[in-house]
């Protein structure tokens, strides 16, 4: 009777939502003491961005809704040093570069001592009055909220087990996020000596000095607020530049823009072994330019780390969920396998989030959750997130703004001949009054006869605020004409992408 009230519901719309709520509600009540699993019309499997979003759209369109989390609710985003950890950090280094050029601005005598734990304290403060609005987030929606490790069971119809306790719906939802990848001490003997963006979010002090080994995202914007909050930082990257996945001007601008800040970056190089002294870490390192031949390898330590970062990858939670025993498909690095749909192999189980793999950003996490809800319990069959245009920002300094098709991938879809590039350089107003000077690149790539805008990539101050509305515009398939026509805002570092020539 569930099955068939739940497709006549999903073809009926709010009337059929409505009372599909009060009879599973009815029938199975939040939680049958009585009974050795209970039920609810949708269970989530993490408390993160994905899930937490999910099961709230899910229980607003009258479902009846339990979360599972193991650890604090809000996941990687709020804890981790994930989005808004960083952030804050990121909005601290800032004001760091910012003291710097105030006496260029004409405030004589602008010296301020940073205090760390002053910071940190507030920040960790910030973090959990968030993690209390997550449960009364929950608590206000009804949401069940289950604190423990989830586990498929065996039983033939999917069922979670957590704390010995059984769950299963209709509907199951996994969003276990990811974790950060390590270096085995086999791989680098002292590797554990290192920490990743998780231990970040602990550390007590500024470190003075900072090793961090990797070339994506996560290294460059640890780096860039390491040495601007004043730790000597070094970055180690295996082949010749950082964000090798990005449009080639951002990757080669932001090499250059990490050095031009004063970190040391490590080309070519990679990781030996680390060991532990009275004065920190002795961080062992070899380098070979894989463009010269008859290069020989380098050697080299840095000395007196108290600081070593892995930041080279992540991997999805998905290990400890048996999800072989439901006949769940993984792709050979783990990640669940999902349709458009956020389907799994597994009819009535579906995956969102980092654990798919695929643009590992929180919006996407939340927006995959939320349409999945409205599919499922409001009928919109054609729910589903679009994989294309997804705005992105590096907070690196100065920061990063990215969305459509870099340069490359235009070629293979469109051709050579197709594609035409519009690029720019230049100086921010902001730094004509000070000595501290960065560029700002920008590159429009457009396609096609009617040059529409298929990607936008640009690094400068301000960028980060900048690319929001600009990829409003990409989205809805504008052209190159549709730029030069809006008027510019003057004097602003925006005004150059709508008079680029
Ligand atoms: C350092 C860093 C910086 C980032 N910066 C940004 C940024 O600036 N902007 C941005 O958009 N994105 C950023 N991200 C990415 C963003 O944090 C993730 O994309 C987002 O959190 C993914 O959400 P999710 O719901 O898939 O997983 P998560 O938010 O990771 O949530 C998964 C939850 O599942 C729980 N869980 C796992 N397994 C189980 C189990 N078996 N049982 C019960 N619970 C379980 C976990 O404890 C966790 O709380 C950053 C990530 C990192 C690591």
């Amino acid at each position: 009777p569930l099955i068939s009230c739940r497709d006549l519901y999903l073809s009926a719309g709010a009337a059929c939502r409505n009372a599909h709520a009060q009879f599973s509600s009815a029938l199975f009540g939040r939680s049958m003491a009585s009974e050795s699993v209970t039920r609810f019309d949708f269970l989530v499997i993490g408390g993160g961005s994905g899930g937490l979003a999910g099961a709230r759209r899910a229980a607003e369109l009258g479902a009846t809704a339990a979360v599972i989390e193991s650890h604090k609710l809000g996941g990687t985003c709020v804890h981790n040093l994930s989005c808004v950890v960083k952030n804050v950090m990121w909005n601290t280094s800032t004001h760091a570069e910012y003291l710097h050029d105030h006496e260029d601005y004409g405030f004589e005598g602008a010296k301020a001592h940073f205090n760390w734990e002053l910071i940190k304290r507030k920040r960790d403060a910030y973090v959990s009055r968030l993690n209390q609005i997550y449960r009364n987030n929950l608590d206000k929606g009804k949401i069940e909220s289950i604190h423990g490790y989830a586990r498929f069971t065996d039983d033939p119809e999917p069922t979670v087990e957590v704390n010995g306790k059984k769950f299963t719906a209709p509907h199951i939802l996994i969003a276990t996020g990811g974790h950060p990848s390590t270096v085995s001490e086999d791989d680098v003997p002292g590797a554990s000596l290192g920490i990743t963006s998780d231990g970040f979010f602990e550390l007590e002090s500024c470190p003075k000095r900072s090793v961090i080994v990797g070339a994506g995202y996560i290294a460059v914007e640890m780096a860039g607020i390491l040495s601007t909050l004043g730790s000597n930082t070094s970055i180690i990257i295996r082949q010749g530049g950082v964000l090798r996945n990005f449009d080639a001007l951002i990757s080669s601008n932001c090499t250059k823009e990490l050095q031009n800040q004063g970190i040391d970056l490590r080309k070519n190089s990679q990781v030996k072994s680390v060991q532990k002294t009275d004065k920190g870490l002795s961080v062992k390192l070899v380098t070979k330019d894989p463009d010269d031949k008859d290069a020989q390898e380098k050697c080299d330590t840095i000395h007196e780390v108290d600081c070593l970062l892995w930041a080279i990858g992540r991997e999805p939670n998905t290990t400890g969920l048996n999800l072989s025993s439901i006949g769940v498909k993984l792709d050979e690095r783990g990640h669940i396998v999902v349709d458009e749909f956020q389907n799994t192999t597994r009819a009535g189980v579906y995956a969102v989030g980092d654990v798919c793999g695929r643009a590992l950003l929180t919006p996407v996490a939340i927006a995959a959750g939320r349409k999945l809800a409205h599919r499922l319990f409001e009928g919109k069959a054609d729910s589903k997130i679009s994989y294309n245009n997804i705005p992105t920002v590096v907070f690196s300094h100065p920061p990063i703004g990215t969305v459509g098709l870099t340069e490359d991938e235009a070629i293979k879809t469109w051709g050579k001949d197709s594609v035409k590039v519009y690029t720019t350089s230049f100086t921010p107003m902001y730094y004509a009054m000070t000595t501290r000077k960065s560029q700002c690149i920008m590159k429009l790539v457009c396609a096609g006869k009617n040059e529409k805008v298929v990607g936008l990539h640009m690094q400068g101050f301000g960028c980060d605020e900048m690319l929001q509305g600009f990829a409003v515009a990409v989205n809805m398939g504008a052209t190159k004409e549709d730029f030069d026509r809006t008027i510019a805002i003057h004097p602003t570092s925006s005004e150059e992408l709508v008079t680029l020539r």
